[in-house]
C-alpha cells in the first residue's frame, strides 16, 4: 500500500478497536486480520476477563459441542495484530472518546444482554423471571451467580418457543445426574438438584407451523430419558392461513418442526417424571399472585389470521384459563443495553446503524469510524454461525470507508497499551485467558465435569496473580 500516512500500510496499520468477544467480534477481528496486502492490528475489548460472549455465557452446559467453536476464536487470537484486553469495560474503565483517540475505527460487538418484556399485569411479582438471567446463571456469569431462583414448586412455565425458551425447558427437566459432567455452575447444580419442579408449561403465542426452536432443539426434549414432550393433539390443527404458508413457502424446520410434533401429539401424557407441556397457540394474560410471589398465570387461546403485510398473527379468543404455576421465565427474546457513548436505538434495543455503520439516532447521520457486528447491529436473530457473513458483511463496509486512506493522528498500537494500563491496570491478556482455561478444565477434570469454570472476577485475578508469582 501507498505512502507512509496511508491506512493499511506497514508503516501506518489500520488500528481497530472492537469491543465484545463474542462470535461477531471475534469474526469481524478475522475479516479484518485477512486482508491480503494490508497491516492491521486489532485490540479486542470485554468487560469480563474470560472471552466468547454468549458461547461461554449463553450455550447450554449440555450443548458442549457448539461451544467449540471456540477453538476458531482460538485461531484468530494467535494472528498476528491480535490482542485481548480482559476486564476492561467500555463505559466504566474506558470512553469512547479514549477508543477514538487511539484507533482508527470501533467495532462495537456488545450482543444484546437484556430481555424483552411481555407487558402483561403481574410481570414484576416474585417468581416472575428473565430466562437471561437464568441462563447467564447457570452458566456461571459473574455478574449473575448471585441471584437465586426458588425452584421448590411442582409447576413452572416457560413464554416463548425459541431455542432460548428450549434451553432453559431443558435445563429444568433434565436429571440434574445427566448434567453433573457439564460445564455448568456448581451452585446451579447444586440448587437444580434440590428441585420440585416436575411440570414446564411452555407457550407459544403461534401455532406450530411459526415455532421458532430448531427441529433438533425440539426432538432433544422430546427424546429425552426422563421428559415427556405433552402437546394437545388439537393444537396441532393448523389453521387455513398456516397451512398455506407451510406449503408455499414454509421452510425445512418449519415442517420438520410440524411433523414432529405431530408424531409427540400421539402419544399423550407418558409416564416419565418430567413433563414438558407446550401449548400453543396460547398468550399469557395476566400473572397472578398472593403476598407479592406469583401463585398462577391466566393464559388466552389465540386463534391466528394473516395480517396486511403476510405476516400470520396471533389474536385473543377470550377463551381464558388458570393454571397454578409458582416460577415464570419469559423468553420472548434478547434486548440491547446502551453503553455511554454509543450511538443506541432504544426503540429495537441495538447500536443505531445503517447495515453496520454506526449512525447517529435522532438525524440519522454517520458517526465517521464507527461499526457494529452482531445482534448489536440486527437483533437477536440467528445461529452462532450467522455471525460470521454479518461480521464479514461491516468488515467490508469499513474497508471500503478506510483501506488507503491517509491516517489521521499519530496512533500507534504501543500509544494505545500505555492508554489502557493507565485506565484499567488489571486488564488480562489472551495469554492470561489461557492460563484461566487451563485451570478450569484440570479442575473440571477432578470433578468429572468437562470445565469447571471460575464465576467470580475475583478469583480469576487471584489465580492469575498466583501463577506469576509462581513463575517468577
Ligand atoms: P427467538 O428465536 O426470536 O424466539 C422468541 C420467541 O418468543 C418466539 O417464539 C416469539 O414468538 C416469542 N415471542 C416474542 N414476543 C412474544 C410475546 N409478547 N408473547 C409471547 N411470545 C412472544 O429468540 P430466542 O429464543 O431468544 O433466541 C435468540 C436467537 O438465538 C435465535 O436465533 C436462536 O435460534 C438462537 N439460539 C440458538 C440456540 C441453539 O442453536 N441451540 C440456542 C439458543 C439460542 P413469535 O414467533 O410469535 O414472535
Amino acid at each position: 500500500m501507498g505512502d507512509q500516512n496511508t491506512l493499511g500500510s506497514e508503516k501506518r496499520p489500520l488500528l481497530a478497536a472492537v469491543v465484545g468477544s463474542g462470535p461477531s467480534g471475534f469474526y469481524a477481528a478475522e475479516a479484518l486480520l485477512k486482508k491480503k496486502d494490508a497491516c492491521v492490528c486489532v485490540d479486542m475489548f470485554d468487560r469480563l476477563p474470560t472471552p466468547y460472549g454468549l458461547v461461554r455465557g449463553g450455550v447450554a452446559p449440555d450443548h458442549g459441542k457448539i461451544k467449540s467453536v471456540t477453538k476458531v476464536y482460538e485461531k484468530v487470537a494467535t494472528m498476528p495484530g491480535f490482542r485481548f484486553f480482559g476486564n476492561v469495560k467500555l463505559g466504566r474503565d474506558l470512553a469512547v472518546a479514549d477508543l477514538k483517540e487511539h484507533y482508527d475505527v470501533i467495532i462495537y460487538a456488545l450482543g444484546n444482554e437484556t430481555d424483552r418484556k411481555l407487558g402483561v399485569p403481574g410481570e414484576d411479582l416474585k417468581g416472575s423471571r428473565t430466562a437471561t438471567e437464568f441462563v447467564a446463571w447457570y452458566n456461571g456469569h459473574p455478574d449473575y451467580r448471585t441471584l437465586e431462583f426458588d425452584l421448590s414448586c411442582e409447576s413452572a412455565a416457560v413464554v416463548g418457543i425459541g431455542n432460548v425458551a428450549l434451553d432453559v425447558t431443558r435445563i429444568l427437566a433434565k436429571t440434574p445426574d445427566s448434567l453433573a459432567s457439564t460445564d455448568i455452575a456448581d451452585y446451579a447444580l447444586e440448587a437444580l438438584r434440590k428441585s420440585n419442579i416436575k411440570e414446564i408449561y411452555v407457550f407459544g403465542r403461534r401455532g406450530p407451523a411459526q415455532a421458532a426452536f430448531s427441529p433438533k432443539e425440539i426432538k432433544e426434549i422430546g427424546e429425552d430419558p426422563a421428559i415427556d414432550l405433552v402437546i394437545a393433539p388439537e393444537d396441532m390443527n393448523l389453521d387455513a392461513a398456516s397451512k398455506e404458508s407451510l406449503e408455499k413457502e414454509g421452510d425445512a424446520n418449519q415442517k420438520k418442526n410440524v411433523e414432529y410434533l405431530t408424531e409427540q401429539s400421539k402419544k399423550g401424557d407418558g409416564s416419565k417424571g418430567k413433563k414438558v407441556r407446550l401449548r400453543l397457540c396460547t398468550s399469557p394474560v395476566e400473572l397472578l399472585g398472593e403476598n407479592g410471589q406469583l401463585k398462577a398465570v391466566k393464559i388466552e387461546k389465540n386463534e391466528l389470521y394473516k395480517g396486511d403485510d403476510g405476516r400470520i398473527r396471533p389474536r385473543g379468543t377470550g377463551v381464558f384459563e388458570e393454571l397454578p404455576v409458582g416460577l415464570l421465565f419469559r423468553s420472548v427474546g434478547y434486548h440491547g443495553v446502551e453503553t455511554p457513548g454509543v450511538a443506541f436505538d432504544s426503540k429495537n434495543g441495538r447500536v443505531s446503524n445503517k447495515d453496520g455503520r454506526v449512525t447517529d439516532p435522532d438525524s440519522g447521520a454517520l458517526r465517521e469510524g464507527e461499526y457494529v457486528v452482531g445482534w448489536a447491529k440486527r437483533g437477536p436473530s440467528g445461529l452462532i454461525g450467522t455471525n460470521r457473513a454479518d461480521s464479514v458483511a461491516t468488515v467490508e463496509l469499513l474497508w471500503a470507508d478506510m483501506a488507503g486512506k491517509s491516517a489521521r493522528g499519530d496512533k500507534t498500537p504501543e500509544g494505545a497499551l500505555d492508554m489502557i494500563r493507565a485506565k484499567q491496570p488489571n486488564f488480562v491478556t489472551f495469554a492470561d485467558w489461557q492460563v484461566l482455561d487451563r485451570i478450569e478444565l484440570e479442575k473440571g477434570a477432578q470433578a468429572g465435569k468437562s470445565r469447571q469454570k471460575f464465576t467470580r472476577v475475583e478469583d480469576m485475578l487471584t489465580a492469575l496473580a498466583a501463577e506469576k508469582e509462581n513463575a517468577a
